[in-house]
């Protein structure tokens, strides 16, 4: 019999893919991991059992605790992933800006949420860092992961993304390319492929528009779990050889063509990290080979970048545009 012992067994080990219709007008091979594949429907998944199992053994987590994190989603779904099947219960911290999807998924896996709003400045005691600190505060028992800090985050990627970008692409890859938002995917599988190829894999971060990373000061922006207003310490300036920001529309317009082009239903920071990827690619030769890691899949984003009436609130061209059947029709 075939068969994994658990969920959480699946986790990694995603495939490539190359992109064919994204990428006319372009010499090089740009290939794509499908983070979406993995059981919690994220790269997340990767860092969530690393990050508890070292906590177990640092005695920062034992039976009956809680963890509390502020997350976007996917590392909370990962959390919960592993959380359920040791016992662990999970209090989330979302900002108000992550979709009704995405949280009811969260609370499907047993998470409880507490919400809280983008607009405010990280000190505020209504931010939802500090929301997360005071809850780990009065929770007994609790523990934060805080994957902004956590490094068996990027250690994770550093021990599996890496190694299998590496030994997908048989030792061929010579450009990477992932979104930053803690940092923890770029920096660790970066590191090792910079390790593994004695400098030559150029890795570059993709970033939206307005984040710190691209030089801004962390205006709001509309793509989720990439960009920040901090520079944190799971991220490694180090490793990154250049960043390139995408604007919102960008990331939208080309997370949409996946979906109709390369039949990838992807989010956001998935579009936005092949925008940027292909402003870098352009200018490859025919024999480099670009991997860009796309962290999430689109069934979380259905209300709003898939979703017309959503795209045009936010003066966004939709999918559906140009003539339907139903226009013919009336
Ligand atoms: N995309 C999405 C949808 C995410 O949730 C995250 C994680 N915040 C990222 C990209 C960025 O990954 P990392 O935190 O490893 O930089």
């Amino acid at each position: 019999m075939t068969y994994a012992n658990s969920i959480l067994d699946l986790v990694g080990n995603t495939p490539l893919v190359k992109l064919n219709r994204v990428t006319d007008g372009i010499a090089a091979t740009v290939l794509v991991k499908l983070e979406y594949l993995n059981p919690g429907g994220s790269s997340k998944d990767r860092i969530a059992t690393r990050i508890i199992d070292a906590a177990e053994r640092e005695g920062k987590l034992k039976p009956g605790g809680t963890i509390v994190e502020p997350t976007s989603g996917n590392t909370g779904i990962g959390l919960a992933l592993v959380a359920q099947q040791r016992g662990y219960r999970c209090v989330f911290v979302l900002p108000d800006k992550v979709g009704e999807d995405k949280r009811s998924v969260l609370t499907a896996y047993g998470a409880e949420i507490v919400v809280t709003p983008t607009a405010v400045a990280p000190e505020s005691p209504e931010s939802y860092y500090s929301v997360s600190d005071r809850l780990v505060r009065e929770i007994p028992g609790a523990f934060k992961p805080d994957q902004y800090s956590n490094q068996n985050g990027p250690l994770s990627h550093y021990e599996t993304t890496g190694p299998e970008l590496w030994r997908d692409t048989d030792g061929r890859i010579t450009h990477f390319v992932a979104g930053v938002g803690t940092g923890g995917t770029i920096s660790g599988a970066g590191r090792y492929l910079k390790e593994v190829s004695d400098g030559k894999v150029v890795v570059i971060g993709a970033d939206p528009e307005g984040s710190v990373y691209s030089g801004g000061t962390g205006r709001p922006y509309l793509v989720e779990g990439v960009g920040e207003d901090f520079w944190p310490t799971a991220y490694d300036p180090d490793v990154v050889d250049e960043i390139v920001a995408s604007t919102d529309a960008e990331s939208f317009e080309m997370t949409l063509r996946l979906a109709r082009e390369e039949g990838m239903l992807v989010g956001g920071s998935s579009g936005m990290a092949v925008a940027s990827a292909l402003k870098a690619a352009r200018s490859l030769p025919a024999d480099a080979v670009m991997v860009v890691l796309l962290p999430d899949g689109g069934r979380g984003y259905l209300g709003k970048i898939f979703n017309e009436r959503w795209m045009a609130s936010h003066g966004f061209a939709a999918a559906g545009a140009g003539p339907t059947v139903a226009d013919a029709l009336d």
